[in-house]
């Protein structure tokens, strides 16, 4: 999936943010990810080692989209 909403600008620094979407129950993380609040509906996570962009939960869903990094 491909989205050029401002949100995504903002979150990825690129005209554009790519990404997959799976359902979170199906996910799993081998460290730890910090997550902030990116707008009133969406939260998203990083790496708390390294920093890199990890996903975005939408707060009242229960998928969640995995981002893949911009080309
Ligand atoms: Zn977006």
């Amino acid at each position: 999936m491909i989205c050029y909403c401002e949100c995504c600008q903002r979150a990825t620094s690129a005209p554009f943010a790519a990404f997959i979407v799976c359902v979170s129950d199906q996910v799993k993380w081998e460290g730890p990810l910090t997550h902030f609040e990116s707008s009133l509906s969406t939260q998203r996570g990083f790496c708390s080692a390294c920093g890199a962009r990890m996903c975005f939960v939408p707060k009242n869903g229960r998928m969640k989209s995995t981002f893949l990094q911009p080309l």
